[in-house]
C-alpha cells in the first residue's frame, strides 16, 4: 500500500489534486485501459503485461481491439466492420475474416499461446457461420472480446464478459445503475480481471450492443466506479491532453490536469484524446482519471480529477483550446420571431422530426440560427425546409456551410471577464471574422464560429494571445 502511496505522489507533485488518489480510502483497486494501438501486435502486448504488473493492487484490465501497427495499417475493428458489410458475399466474407484471423494468430504465436489455450482459426470458422445470422454490433464487439481472451491467458487473469455486466435498453442507452451493480456482483470476489471493453448486452432482445466508436473508454470507467478504483489509467498513444492541438499548434504543452466538466467539455468540443461520455459514470464519484502515453513511461500525462479539485495555482487558467469543423448554421429568418412564444420550439421540433441533431441556437430579434453538423443534413436539406415551412408557415431558410466552431474551455471562465475580451481581440487581429458566439451554460467554454478555411488561423491566434496573457 506504501508503495503505491509513493508512486502516485510522485506521478503528480504539483498539483494538490493528486489527494484524491491518495485519499484515505484508498484500497488498492484500480483499473487500466489500453487503447488499440496499446495492443497492435505481440510486442505491445508484452508492454501491457509490464505495465500491469508493476503495480502489486486489484487490477481490472479493459482492452480495445487491436489498433493500426503502423500508418496504412487497418484497425480490427474497422476490419470488422467490413465483415459485416459482407455478409451476403461469402467469399468476401472468407477472406476478410483471414485477414482478422491473422493478426489474432500473430499476436498468439509471438505471445506463445497454444492453440489449446485458445483456438483462434475454429473460432473463426464458427464467426464466418454465425454471420448471415448476426447483429453488426456484435460482429463489430468480437476484436475486443479475442483481444481480451488472449490479454487474459497471456496475463494469467480471469476473463470476464462484458455481456454479462454492460447493460443497455431497447433504445441502446446504458443502464448505469445495473450495469455498476453487475460490475461489484461479478467482480466481489475476483482480484484481477480482463475485461474487454467497447460492448455490452441489450438486456431487452439478449443481443450484443455497443458504444460508439472509441467507447472502451467508457467501458473502462465503468468499470472503475463498479469495482470502487482507486484510480482509473487511461493507457493511450499520446501523452494526455495539450493545450490545442498539437497538429496547429506545434509547441502546444501537456495539460496537467483537468476537472471532469473541462473534460467532457473538451472531448465534446474535439480534443478526441477519450470518449466525450467517458467521465459520466465517474461524475459523482472520487476517482480521478489519468491519461498516460504507453509509449512514454516517463510522461506523467494528464489527470482528470473531480470537479471540487482544482489545480494548486490560483490563477485563472485555461484548460485548453478545442475545435471542430463541419458545421452548417442554419438561419431562419422572419421578422419579430423573437416575440413569439412557439417560434424556437417548433423550429426544434422541425429539426427532431428529421433526425438532424442540434448543436447550438443563437437567437436574435429576427433570426433563429441552428448550428448542426454538416454531414447530418445530407440528402436532407430539403426535407428540413418544408418541414420548417410547414411548422413555421412565411420564413426564410439559409443554410450556411463551412462553419468551424472554437471553445475555450476553462472553469474559470465566468469569473474572468478578460478571457473573452483576449479571444475577441485575438480574432480581430488576425482578421478573422466571427460567424457566432455562445458561452456553454455551464459557463466552462466559450464558443466561437469562424469560416472553416480560417479554423487552424483561429487555434494559432487565441492560443497566442492566451500565452501572452499567462492564461496556458
Ligand atoms: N474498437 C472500438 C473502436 O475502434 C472501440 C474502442 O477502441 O474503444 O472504436
Amino acid at each position: 500500500m506504501a508503495d503505491i502511496k509513493e508512486r502516485l505522489i510522485s506521478i503528480f507533485p504539483v498539483c494538490h489534486v493528486y489527494e484524491v488518489v491518495v485519499s484515505d480510502n484508498i484500497n488498492c483497486t484500480y483499473v487500466a485501459k489500453f487503447g488499440g494501438t496499446s495492443l497492435s501486435d505481440a510486442v505491445h502486448f508484452k508492454r501491457v503485461k509490464q505495465i500491469v504488473t508493476e503495480y502489486e493492487g486489484r487490477c481490472f484490465v479493459v482492452p480495445s481491439a487491436p489498433g493500426k501497427r503502423f500508418a496504412s495499417d487497418t484497425k480490427v475493428t474497422d476490419l470488422l466492420y467490413t465483415l459485416y458489410s459482407q455478409k451476403e458475399d461469402f467469399d468476401a466474407a472468407k477472406e476478410t475474416a483471414s485477414i482478422i484471423e491473422n493478426r489474432f494468430l500473430e499476436i498468439a504465436n509471438g505471445l506463445k499461446i497454444t492453440k489449446e489455450q485458445f483456438d483462434i482459426s475454429g473460432y473463426f470458422e464458427k464467426l464466418l457461420q454465425e454471420l448471415p445470422n448476426s447483429n453488426e454490433d456484435y460482429i463489430a464487439s468480437r476484436g475486443e472480446y479475442l483481444c481480451g481472451r488472449l490479454l487474459s491467458i497471456y496475463l494469467g487473469y480471469e476473463f470476464i464478459d462484458p455481456a454479462d455486466l454492460i447493460l443497455f435498453d431497447e433504445y441502446k442507452e446504458l443502464i448505469m445503475k445495473k450495469t455498476l451493480r453487475a460490475i461489484a456482483r461479478h467482480t466481489k470476489s475476483i482480484d484481477r480481471a480482463v475485461i474487454p471493453g467497447f460492448y455490452g448486452k441489450n438486456i431487452v432482445t439478449g443481443e450484443t450492443t455497443t458504444f460508439s466508436r472509441g467507447g472502451s473508454d467508457i467501458t473502462g470507467a465503468l468499470v472503475a466506479r463498479g469495482v470502487n478504483a482507486v484510480v482509473y489509467d487511461n493507457w493511450t498513444d499520446v501523452s494526455g491532453f495539450f493545450t490545442a492541438d498539437p497538429r496547429i499548434v506545434k509547441e502546444a504543452a501537456r495539460v496537467p490536469a483537468l476537472n471532469f466538466s473541462e473534460l467532457r467539455e473538451l472531448s465534446c468540443m474535439g480534443a478526441s484524446v477519450l470518449h466525450s461520455s467517458t467521465v459520466l459514470p465517474l461524475m459523482d464519484s472520487n476517482i480521478p482519471i489519468r491519461v498516460r502515453n504507453t509509449f512514454d513511461l516517463r510522461s506523467k500525462g494528464t489527470l482528470i480529477a473531480p470537479n471540487d479539485y482544482k489545480s494548486a495555482s490560483s490563477k485563472p487558467k485555461v484548460a485548453g483550446i478545442a475545435g471542430k469543423k463541419g458545421f452548417t448554421s442554419v438561419i431562419i429568418s422572419k421578422l419579430s420571431l423573437g416575440e413569439s412564444r412557439s417560434f424556437v420550439r417548433l423550429a426544434l421540433h422541425a429539426f427532431e422530426a428529421c433526425s438532424i441533431p442540434v448543436e447550438h441556437i443563437p437567437l436574435s430579434m429576427d433570426n433563429l440560427s441552428v448550428v448542426t453538423f454538416t454531414a447530418a443534413l445530407k440528402n436532407k436539406k430539403k426535407m428540413l425546409h418544408d418541414e420548417l415551412q410547414r411548422v413555421l408557415g412565411d420564413i426564410s431558410v439559409d443554410f450556411c456551410d463551412g462553419l468551424s466552431l472554437v471553445a475555450a474551455v476553462s472553469s474559470s471562465l465566468s469569473t474572468n471577464a478578460v478571457f473573452a475580451r483576449v479571444m475577441f481581440d485575438a480574432l480581430a487581429k488576425a482578421d478573422i471574422s466571427i460567424r457566432l458566439t455562445d458561452q456553454g451554460s455551464g459557463a466552462n467554454s466559450l464558443v466561437i464560429g469562424v469560416d472553416e478555411h480560417r479554423f487552424d488561423d483561429a487555434i494559432r491566434a487565441i492560443y497566442e494571445a492566451f500565452i501572452e496573457h499567462d492564461f496556458i
